[in-house]
């Protein structure tokens, strides 16, 4: 079991250069790995069948393909990948040279397409002449081998072994490349899809408060108006906006007004979290969307919240800071438009500016 996970661990390790990938090596570790096993087999069956020049032959292609391994850890992606093609063309010519076409090493030319298609990053322009080259590859080697007569004459029972043990090992490694790259893919989806989310959350939320930014908060007011049904249907909206902000920035800092935005945030998030949502509608101003109650619970609850950071000491390093907050609130009445909801809003926070500040108009 252990060796059994040196060797994944060996297979799975990263490539050395960063503009190359991962999955291209893998899968050339996998084919090389897998074609070196085939020619262990190829060379036992080979030598006890008395082919000795193939056998030969086997034993430097297993030579091969662990080149071919080692390389890959090297940096050179693109370089093995072209080897292992040469290299597996050639031994396919080769082996049909020496022991004829009805062995069916031939058939190896399929996977190594299968191959090149995944493990190559050249354009489609390259992949259809490489494609062509094969088709023509072999067409040529099948007529090479029905014009020539094989070195080796292969008797029944060789031609049984050689063409299940080919056969066998062509199905495998197509299905083994097939399954890397359809499990590369799948990863690849899912890191795409939670990074979608991630830059999603990102468009919508203010990164300073954490809170939902202005066009998500249009967003989800849009959303609960096309959702409504006339039973139970409540919109309240409030402007909130910092009493004299400018001051606390100049006598503190405003990495102090930083942390009062950060601090009031969380308590707008504790007062919201049964009666709507709080958004920060830009600056020091705030919107709270009240969708679970009429306007008079919502006016309650506004003139609570205005208590509490009334009386709340704000801190930053070791400095406490006292603010208060202005709140205009206006009904949803289905014949207006969010955007005049938000004016009239707007319209009573100002008011309640010129009326003396720490209050709630409604
Ligand atoms: P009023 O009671 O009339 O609202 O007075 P005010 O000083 O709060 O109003 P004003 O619009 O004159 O100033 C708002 C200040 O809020 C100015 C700006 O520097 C500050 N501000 C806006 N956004 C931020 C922010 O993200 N961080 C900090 N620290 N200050 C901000
Ligand atoms: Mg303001
Ligand atoms: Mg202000």
């Amino acid at each position: 079991m252990d060796l059994f996970k040196k060797i994944q661990d060996l297979i799975m390790r990263d490539v050395a250069n960063e503009n190359e990938t991962k999955k291209s090596s893998i899968i050339m570790r996998c084919t090389s790995i897998f074609l070196a096993i085939f020619f262990v087999i190829q060379t036992i069956d080979l030598f006890i069948a008395g082919y000795s020049r193939a056998g030969i032959l086997s034993v430097c292609c297993i030579i091969g393909y662990a080149g071919a391994f080692i390389l890959t850890y090297q940096g050179y992606t693109i370089l093995t990948q072209h080897y292992i093609e040469v290299l597996t063309l050639g031994w396919i010519a080769a082996f049909i040279a020496l022991l004829g076409w009805n062995c069916s090493y031939q058939h190896i030319i399929f996977t190594l397409f299968l191959f090149s298609l995944l493990t190559s990053y050249q354009d489609i322009a390259y992949k259809v002449l490489w494609a062509l080259f094969l088709c023509v590859f072999r067409i040529v080697l099948y007529i090479y081998a029905h014009t020539h007569v094989p070195y080796y004459t292969v008797n029944e029972v060789q031609s049984y072994v050689l063409n299940i043990v080919n056969t066998t090992f062509t199905f495998c490694l197509f299905f083994v490349i097939a399954m890397l790259f359809a499990k590369d893919s799948m990863e690849m989806e899912q890191k795409l899809m939670k990074y979608n989310k991630k830059i999603e959350k990102l468009a919508k939320t203010d990164t300073l408060t954490n809170l939902p930014n202005r066009r998500d908060a249009i967003e989800r007011i849009e959303k609960h108006i096309r959702k409504s049904n006339d039973t139970d249907f409540y919109l309240n909206i409030a402007i909130g906006d910092i009493d004299f902000f400018k001051r606390i920035n100049d006598t503190f800092g405003h990495e102090a007004g930083d942390a009062i935005l950060v601090q009031l945030s969380d308590i707008f998030r504790d007062v919201m979290k049964e009666s709507g949502f709080a958004a920060r509608w830009g600056g020091e101003e705030f919107l709270f969307v009240f969708t679970s109650e009429n306007a008079d619970v919502s006016a309650m609850k506004l003139n609570d919240l205005r208590t509490k950071i009334s009386q709340t000491a704000f801190k930053y390093n070791d400095t406490e800071m006292h603010l208060t907050m202005t709140f205009g609130l206006e009904e949803y009445d289905f014949h207006h438009s969010i955007d005049d909801l938000i004016n009239s809003a707007d319209q009573k926070l100002y008011l309640g500016k010129t009326k003396g500040r720490n209050q709630v108009v409604f």
